[in-house]
């Protein structure tokens, strides 16, 4: 890999494996489980890590070690270990670092899943979690115990895209020496690099945007690398791995990241102001609008506003399933950060099982809807909103 350090689409785009005889161009797709060895001597050398060399995949893989160098580099970060989804990389990180006792300080509004890992899992190790609401980061320090080891959270968050300073994380996780651990899968490594504030992991769900085009599930963890260590050790042994075929597609989305990402933010930005300016939306949410809240930390921490807009249509949740029912060019969908632009209803849909009082926590209101804005040309997505909303 080379070592001299350039620009960020450079990097995506050069970091690379090493060429084969073969001299091919692009990297080769290595679907092999295992790796063999010289003799006895070249196989104990390599078992007891005195040589670093691959043995098998579910320790290593080489298109594994191409797409984790490359996030390595895209976030400022010292080692990494890939994993096949999103929420392997959250369960296999906060496992490998937990013990019995510990305790998690946590945004309220991270990913459904994530939540209810905390929530429903963990207990069962004892280990608790304390949720802090993301707009009243001045309470933060009160949930911290002295077995307080992990403080969390995503910015911008889903699905109300609030955002929270990271700069003030990172001096509360330095003040009370805990391990900062950043979910970034919504802006990606292009637009926000936690770890210059402070954060000592940052998580990916490469399904999203780091994918791009809907095709496969992945997730990466890098940071410190002790700590990462710790993960790769727990994660060798009960086997949350990247397939190799993934990590290619990745690797290979991760040369346009910076491409797409620009024409997200782009088309974003446009769908914001034209919601923004219709009589049937009471708010819209995007962070790069001067009306989000935390426009200043979201401009500070921030290259660009990302590509999901929350806004809440007037008429609260009938509004919002017929809203959804009239959307006749974008996919009704889970995924989000695809060409394809994608809206979901929250309360009618994903987080329709909670409360109202419980949806309001993680500002989720009856009429909110969230757009994953697509690479479609950005007129025809404003055309489809503005029917379904008339
Ligand atoms: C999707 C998502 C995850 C989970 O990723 P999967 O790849 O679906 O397992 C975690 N965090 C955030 C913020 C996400 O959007």
């Amino acid at each position: 890999m080379n070592e001299d350090k350039k620009n960020f689409e450079t990097e995506a785009i050069r970091t690379q494996l090493e060429r084969t005889d073969f001299l091919e161009h692009s990297t080769p797709l290595y679907l092999t489980s295992s790796f063999v060895f010289e003799d006895a001597e070249d196989m104990r050398a390599s078992f007891t890590e005195e040589k670093e060399r691959n043995i098998y995949s579910r320790f290593s893989n080489p298109n594994t070690s191409e797409f984790v160098e490359k996030i390595c580099k895209m976030e400022g970060a010292e080692s990494g270990y890939a994993f096949a989804t999103g929420m392997a990389a959250v369960f296999s990180t906060f496992a490998a670092l937990l013990n019995s006792g510990d305790h998690i300080v946590s945004a309220r509004s991270v990913f459904g899943s994530t939540h209810t890992l905390f929530t429903n899992y963990f207990p069962k190790w004892n280990i608790s979690t304390s949720y802090f609401n993301i707009n009243e980061p001045e309470t933060i320090e009160s949930f911290i115990t002295p077995n307080t080891k992990i403080l969390y959270a995503e910015s911008p968050t889903n699905p109300a895209i609030d955002i929270i300073d990271l700069d003030l994380l990172g001096s509360i996780a330095k003040k009370h020496n805990l391990i900062l651990i950043i979910d970034n899968c919504f802006a990606t490594p292009y637009l926000q690099q936690p770890i210059k504030f402070g954060a000592h992991l940052v998580i990916h769900s490469a399904t999203k945007l780091i994918d791009g085009q809907g095709r496969v599930l992945g997730g990466v963890t890098v940071g410190k690398a002790d700590l990462i260590r710790d993960i790769y050790l727990f994660s060798r042994n009960t086997g949350p791995a990247l397939s190799p075929f993934n990590a290619w597609v990745l690797s290979k989305s991760l040369e346009t990241l910076s491409v797409r990402v620009d024409k997200h933010c782009e088309n974003a930005l446009k769908v914001a102001e034209f919601l923004e300016s219709h009589t049937k939306v009471n708010w819209v949410k995007y962070p790069f609008l001067k009306s989000h809240p935390q426009y200043e930390v979201a401009k500070k921490q921030m290259k660009l506003g990302g590509n999901i807009v929350a806004f809440e249509i007037k008429g609260g949740i009938e509004a919002g399933r017929k809203f959804l029912n009239a959307i006749k060019m974008c996919s009704l969908s889970a995924n989000l950060g695809d060409t394809r632009s994608i809206v979901i209803h929250p309360a009618s849909t994903t987080h329709n099982k909670l409360s109202e009082e419980d949806r309001l926590q993680v500002s989720i209101t009856d009429g909110l809807v969230r757009i994953s804005v697509g690479l479609e040309h950005v007129e025809d997505i404003i055309s489809d909103l503005k029917q379904a909303l008339n």
